[in-house]
C-alpha cells in the first residue's frame, strides 16, 4: 500500500511535507530524530515535521521509540513489521529483535485485564559484546 492511499482511505490527502516525511523514514531503516528529517529536507519547516509526526502515530503509521531521554521514529503498522531494539549505551549501535514469546506474554497480560492494546513499548538498552571487549582491555 502507499502512503497515498492509506490516507485516502481514512479521508486524508497527501501533501508534500507528509510525502517527504515517509520518504525520509523509509530511506533510514532505523528510528530516527526530528533533527535528522529537518536536515534531510530544509524546505520542510521544523512546525510540519512535528504536525506531520503527530498525525502519522496517531495513524499508525509510525512508531515512537523513547532511546534514552529523545524520542525516535520509525515506521510502522502496515509499513514495517513490529518489532523491537537492543540498543548499546555505548556506540549506539541498534539491533532489531524479533521475540514472539515476548509479544505472546504481553498479549496474555492484556487479556488478563481485559484489556484492548493499542501499543506497547519494550527497548532493551546496554553494552554490546564490542564496546564490552574494548572496556576489558
Ligand atoms: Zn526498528
Ligand atoms: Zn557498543
Ligand atoms: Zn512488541
Amino acid at each position: 500500500m502507499t502512503l497515498a492511499d492509506f490516507l485516502r482511505q481514512r479521508g486524508l490527502r497527501i501533501t508534500i511535507p507528509r510525502q517527504h516525511v515517509f520518504n525520509i523514514l523509509q530511506h533510514y531503516e532505523r528510528p530516527i530524530s526530528i533533527a535528522t528529517i529537518v536536515a534531510e529536507k530544509e524546505i520542510i519547516d521544523r512546525t510540519s515535521v512535528y504536525r506531520t509526526l503527530e498525525l502519522f502515530a496517531q495513524l499508525g503509521i509510525i512508531t515512537i521509540v523513547p532511546m534514552g531521554w529523545k524520542k525516535k521514529y520509525e515506521l510502522a503498522g502496515p509499513f514495517k513489521p513490529h518489532h523491537h531494539h537492543l540498543e548499546c549505551i555505548s556506540c549506539g549501535q541498534l539491533v532489531p529483535i524479533n521475540a514472539p514469546e515476548v509479544e505472546q506474554l504481553i498479549d496474555s497480560i492484556a487479556a488478563e485485564h481485559h484489556y484492548q492494546l493499542s501499543s506497547h513499548h519494550i527497548e532493551l538498552r546496554g553494552t554490546c559484546k564490542n564496546c564490552r571487549r574494548t572496556a576489558n582491555t
